[in-house]
């Protein structure tokens, strides 16, 4: 007999894109069982009850209830750098010097306090399942661990601690450019060929293939770190497994240029080449895509991650979001570098970058919106079952607040734009993650966070130069 609870919700976000008042969402085994208007439900789990005799509890959501959103890029450990970054100017490719200052300095233990704590922040922040973009594979000098699935479990740890479903986007990463050799802090992150990283992922998802919170997929770092025959071998590994396949794709002028140089063709067009894009392939940035390449992109059914807080704090540019969604493509949202982890300012900025850029209002619809955080972003990451408050779906549920100083004065008819256009992470009150409440009361289950975090953050950089 399992245990069947109810949550009652004020109001709730449901798939045909609306807006509903007292819903009832009965969960068991961590699945939605039924959905409906609140008597209803209570009828049919007191039916359910007298066949199972097992009494269903209920629990009260307040404010809006949005299914579990979905952060489709992430590099955990760049949460060390937030703040550190801004004070002499520099360009992106600065910028990753830092980064690899904080690279340098992980071990698998902490790593895992890392993530663990940055992964917390997510839940706090309404985020159910995140795509960690994981290329920290190996020892400093480049030299595997005992466990060549140390620092990739580091991870899997981290993210079930946390009450966070994880893609483990085990990234191939074999060259500092085009024809160059990986260096200093990159060396960690090479598996010498593209068989020895396989070898590694294949051993990853074997350790994980009974988790049902954890599914192994693949990437591609960029068309700068992994030459053409290896970007095919790593789409190959996908297809068989059935992996989603995630990749840096045209983030800075430069790596167009050096993608040019190289191979005389553009890095969405050399993806294509080799049989990377397709509906399983989620192409990140795509930040200096041209009009050609979204054909490409489109014709091969691939979705898109933006990042748009990031991208600004890097200075990367605003991607083509309009054209992007014009030809169909599924837009998808990361906190990527994580300046911020905020999954309203993500999407928000989405719709807004795009208003400065072609002088209108309303360029995405607002259910796009939400999808981009919802069920898109799910689906990017592995999960066809997750970001819809559907009989069936994984019970991912996170309730907004709508009587916060951001939020209040909002009707029900406005209250998804608000949640959208003015909410921010801080309004999320609780998280059910498959059925388990991870965060009540804006509490997390692993308690402060703040300061996990301080404490993860001060371990990589109290040595740095500042
Ligand atoms: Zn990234």
């Amino acid at each position: 007999v399992s245990t069947r609870t109810v949550y009652r919700c004020a109001s709730a976000w449901l798939p045909d894109g609306h807006l509903a008042t007292d819903v009832d969402v009965a969960v068991a085994d961590g699945r939605i069982v039924d959905i409906g208007p609140a008597e209803a439900a209570r009828e049919a789990a007191a039916d359910d009850d007298r066949e199972r005799a097992a009494p269903a509890a209920v629990e009260h959501l307040r404010g809006l209830v949005l299914p579990g959103l979905a952060n489709a890029h992430s590099h955990a450990f760049h949460r060390a750098l937030r703040g550190r970054t801004h004070h002499d100017g520099g360009t992106f490719w600065t910028w990753r010097e830092r980064m690899y200052a904080v690279a340098a300095r992980l071990d698998p233990d902490r790593l895992h306090a890392l993530a663990r704590a940055t992964f917390a922040e997510m839940v706090l922040a309404g985020i159910t399942a995140v795509g960690e973009f994981h290329y920290l594979h190996h020892a400093p000098d480049g030299r595997p661990y005992p466990d060549p699935t140390t620092m990739g479990a580091a991870v899997v740890t981290a993210a079930r601690e946390a009450g966070i479903r994880l893609t483990l986007l085990d990234t191939c990463y074999l060259a500092g450019g085009i024809g160059q050799p990986l260096t200093g802090a990159q060396r960690r992150f090479g598996d010498g060929d593209a068989a020895g990283w396989a070898r590694r992922a294949e051993a990853l998802a074997t350790r994980y293939a009974a988790d049902d919170e954890v599914i192994v997929g693949a990437a591609v770092h960029s068309v700068r770190a992994v030459p053409p025959e290896a970007i095919a071998s790593v789409a190959a590994w996908a297809e068989r497994h059935g992996a989603p396949l995630h990749v840096h794709v045209s983030e800075q002028p430069g790596e167009n240029a050096a993608c040019q140089a190289g191979y005389g063709c553009t890095p969405t067009q050399l993806l294509a080449a080799h049989g990377a894009l397709g509906p399983r392939t989620t192409v990140v940035h795509a930040t200096h895509v041209g009009p050609d390449d979204i054909a490409l992109l489109a014709a091969s059914g691939s979705v898109v991650c933006l990042c748009p807080t990031t991208e600004r704090d890097l200075g990367d540019g605003i991607g083509p979001a309009r054209a992007l969604h014009h030809a169909g493509l599924p837009l998808v949202l990361g906190t990527d570098g994580h300046a911020r982890i905020d999954p309203f300012e993500e999407a928000r900025s989405l719709e807004l970058d795009q208003r400065l850029v072609h002088l209108e209002r309303g360029v995405l619809p607002l259910a796009r919106l939400v999808d981009a955080l919802t069920v898109d972003g799910h689906r990017s990451l592995g999960r066809d079952d997750a970001g819809r408050l559907e009989v069936g779906a994984r019970a991912d549920l996170v309730a907004v607040d709508l009587a916060s100083v951001r939020t209040a004065g909002a009707t029900d008819r406005d209250a998804i734009a608000a949640v959208v256009f003015a909410a921010s992470a801080a309004d999320v009150t609780d998280v059910v993650v498959g059925g388990r409440r991870v965060v009540r009361d804006g509490v997390h289950v692993l308690g402060d966070v703040a300061t996990l975090l301080a404490g993860a953050v001060a371990a990589v950089t109290e040595e740095l130069p500042s």
